[in-house]
């Protein structure tokens, strides 16, 4: 026998029974966005692998081992991307969309990355992302901290994921930084993990990322960024605490977070959750005042965050949310096919809104009451033989009490229409 073929290691289907969560997450995500006027950026999810590798940094984690990159039949080096700001900065720029301050976009979208697939980790997940340009105050990294809070009110999570914040400074004050950063890990290079010990030449600061026990014990002890920042940027990361306190948002400075992508400077941080193991970040994000510049636009400043909609519907399945699909009414028949599709096409015509399953493939009447059921429909439409040639139907109540009613079959759609809306009224 043939076998069957499998999806993609790490790469999961989204099936019929958990699309409803998803698109109940969607629609309150994206009404958040719109309560900040964001607007909305689709791009394509394949990009020349330039886009990333000048971006993201060429000694991170996603362009050193993570890129799905590879080449198309032309030559051309793509990559399936693995997160959304470098695409949306290269359409900024390449559509002018920088010449008035104050862009604000969202995204949503697949993204791809080569990494062991575990709990919390996929080869393809789900971002939702916000871009702010050419701001450069405090007060927009606020706002788009104070919009996370807000989502994960709207969402119920609300207390439930914490905020971690930290400055990066300034190219400036990262260069001064990262020579005392190696100055005191060199008497220790030979205990670091290889990684770190890598890192040193290349991205030192990443090496607070380290899961080795060993290499995180001698960090605990490294100098801080924080102590080698300049006014500006001391005096920006000032105000942002300032303002989350004036708003009442909790925070701690982590001043061990540094983010995993090279662009950042200024404000990071992490919104954390506890009930998720070790892939508890659920979004993260940061300020990338000289990303626009490095992909060849003019100098404007940025800050974005992304969220991993995996782990939050992880959380929500926790909380036992739920959200599930089902038509409001489900036709039973006895009579012609064409008959029962003519009728069920009026109540379409007739009553948008509502949801109409029919009994497609017949069968006896017990076998379509059975389906009419299991679909979880609320109400049932019976065409019986008689009462059809009697130019009436029934509708029956299957999860209620209130029983079974006989209407014109020229009333049905406004009858219909009046128990749904009666339902969601109340
Ligand atoms: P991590 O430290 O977990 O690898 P990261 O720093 O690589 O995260 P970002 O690039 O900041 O993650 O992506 C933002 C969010 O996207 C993460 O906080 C997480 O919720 C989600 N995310 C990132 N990588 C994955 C993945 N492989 N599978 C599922 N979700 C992911
Ligand atoms: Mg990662």
């Amino acid at each position: 026998m043939m076998k069957n073929i499998q999806s993609i290691r790490g790469m999961h289907d989204i099936l019929p029974d958990q699309t409803p969560m998803w698109r109940w997450l969607e629609a309150r995500i994206s009404r958040v966005f719109a309560a900040y006027d964001f607007h909305e950026i689709r791009l394509p999810i394949l990009e020349k692998v330039e886009v990333f590798t000048r971006a993201i940094g060429q000694s991170t984690d996603v362009v050193e081992k993570e890129m799905y990159a590879f080449e198309d039949r032309n030559g051309d080096v793509l990559c399936l991307r693995p997160e959304g700001t470098a695409g949306v900065v290269r359409s900024a720029i390449q559509h002018g969309l920088l010449h008035v301050p104050g862009l604000k976009v969202w995204y949503q979208g697949p993204m791809f990355r080569h990494e062991r697939p575990q709990k919390g980790r996929q080869r393809q997940f789900h971002q939702f992302g916000a871009e702010v340009f050419g701001l450069e105050q405090a007060t927009t990294d606020v706002e788009l901290i104070a919009l996370g809070e807000r989502l994960w009110r709207e969402l119920g999570l609300a207390g439930r994921i914490r905020l971690e914040i930290n400055t990066l400074g300034d190219r400036e004050d990262r260069q001064r930084y990262r020579r005392k950063l190696v100055d005191y890990l060199e008497p220790f290079r030979e205990r670091l993990d290889a990684d770190s010990q890598r890192r040193m030449e290349t991205n030192p600061l990443r090496i607070f990322d380290s899961k080795s026990p060993e290499t995180q014990a001698i960090m605990a002890d490294a100098p801080r960024l924080a102590d080698e920042l300049g006014e500006e940027a001391r005096a920006h990361f000032e105000q942002v605490k300032s303002m989350l306190d004036r708003l009442g948002i909790d925070y701690t400075v982590n001043t061990g977070l540094v983010r995993g992508l090279d662009y950042y400077c200024r404000t990071v941080f992490e919104w954390v959750t506890d009930e998720l193991g070790a892939q508890g970040t659920v979004c993260a994000g940061g300020r990338y005042n000289d990303l626009v510049a490095m992909q060849g636009g003019k100098d404007t400043p940025g800050i974005g965050f992304a969220l991993g909609v995996e782990r939050l519907l992880a959380m929500l399945e926790a909380a036992g949310v739920a959200a599930s699909q089902h038509a409001d009414a489900f036709v039973v028949s006895q009579v012609g096919d064409a008959d029962m599709l003519a009728i069920a096409e009026r109540v379409r015509d007739a009553a948008p809104g509502l949801s109409l399953a029919t009994a497609l493939g017949g069968g006896s009447m017990k076998s379509q009451f059975k389906r009419a059921d299991r679909s979880g429909a609320r109400w049932c439409v019976i065409l019986g033989e008689a009462e059809f040639a009697r130019g009436e139907a029934a509708i029956k109540d299957l999860r209620g009490d209130s029983g079974q009613e006989m209407v014109a079959l020229d009333r049905l759609p406004q009858r219909l229409q009046a128990l749904l809306a009666a339902d969601t009224g109340d």
